[in-house]
């Protein structure tokens, strides 16, 4: 994800720019047939035989859209569609029936059951396309809605909430898993003063470029990096042990100095510069996310305490607090 002034994260172009991705479900061949060719040219269509493999579908590949026959041995639509809607992980994928039942009472338990819009076959191939296209646009922006809930304005990191979230879920599977999970608490030094200094504007572009080069510098695909809130970032180090998070969070606060922003009145060497706390979950632990969150943030205090522009890594200041030459 770019921290660039209004960029999308990269996970939203990548779903807007590829070609959508389409589940027929239909017991008959010959009716998947007529689907498959309707959209093959440019969407990706799965394709399922029963409810059982669709619900499997949904899961694995998370289409944008399904395409759902009512009438079907076993499963029929309808539970394959109130099943669809009770799992938080396929509850937001849109559902049309395609249906030779066109009635009326089929049609109204199709859309009680959840689903956005009913088709009746034999099908006509330009209504079906039309169909699909208006719900896989309202799909891809209510999916940009909910991510886009998740980013900060500024800095086009995750914010908060979603820190908060990711935090929970990756302490749950540490957890499960014994693994070890770090988290990096960074907080810009004597930030007021370079904002009374050299002004609000050039204050938030010195968040845009830290933040740049704390994503820069994070390197595995599991590591997160938020704003936890105004001048403090956060990150969160999956299978991380302390001393891993301790070099992480030595290379965060060495690449901020490197980038020389000019800070009169800061900790070192007239830069800005950071200071940073760092927790580990060991993989026996115990306790609770607030817990390690609350260790980061004292250790933080401690090598603020301690002069700032350093990492801070145990309850014993001095012990593996360090600050080395850039
Ligand atoms: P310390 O080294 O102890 O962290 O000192 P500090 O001045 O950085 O800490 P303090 O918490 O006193 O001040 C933080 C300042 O960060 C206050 C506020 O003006 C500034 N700040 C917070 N959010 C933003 C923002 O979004 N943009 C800008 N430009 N400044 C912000
Ligand atoms: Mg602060
Ligand atoms: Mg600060």
């Amino acid at each position: 994800m770019s921290g660039n002034d209004n960029a999308l994260p990269a996970a939203v172009l990548e779903a807007i720019a590829r070609a959508p991705r389409l589940l027929v479900v239909d017991d008959q061949p010959i009716n998947i047939q007529a689907l498959y060719q309707t959209f093959a040219s440019d969407h990706q269509v799965f394709m399922a035989t029963s409810g059982e493999q669709a619900l499997a579908v949904c899961r694995e590949q998370q289409p944008d859209l399904v395409l759902l026959d009512v009438v079907m041995p076993g499963m029929d639509g309808y539970e394959v569609c109130t099943r669809l809607k009770a799992d938080a992980s396929t509850r937001d994928i849109p559902v049309i029936f395609v249906t030779a039942h066109n009635d009326e009472a089929t049609e109204t338990r199709a859309l009680d059951v959840g689903a956005v819009d009913f088709i009746s076959k034999p099908i006509n191939p330009k209504v079906v396309r039309a169909r699909v296209r208006t719900h896989i646009t309202l799909k891809h922006q209510s999916d940009l809605l909910r991510r886009m809930a998740f980013i900060d304005g500024l800095t086009g990191v995750f914010n908060r909430r979603y820190f908060d979230e990711r935090l929970q879920t990756e302490w749950l599977r540490a957890q499960r898993n014994g693994s070890e999970l770090s988290v990096a608490l960074i907080d810009v030094d004597f930030f007021k003063r370079y904002n009374d200094r050299y002004g609000h504007q050039a204050g938030d572009d010195c968040l845009r470029q830290v933040t740049t080069v704390l994503e820069a510098t994070l390197q595995r695909p599991a590591d997160v990096v938020a704003r936890y809130g105004g001048e403090e970032f956060v990150c969160i180090l999956p299978e991380t042990g302390l001393a891993g998070a301790l070099a992480l969070a030595q290379r965060l606060e060495r690449a901020v100095r490197a980038l020389g922003i000019a800070h009169a009145e800061g900790a070192v060497e007239g830069r800005v510069s950071v200071s940073v706390g760092v927790a580990c979950k060991s993989a026996a632990a115990q306790g609770d996310p607030a817990g390690l969150l609350a260790q980061a943030d004292a250790r933080l205090y401690a090598a603020k305490e301690a002069g700032r522009a350093r990492v801070c890594g145990s309850e014993v200041p001095g012990s593996s607090e360090a600050r080395s030459a850039v």
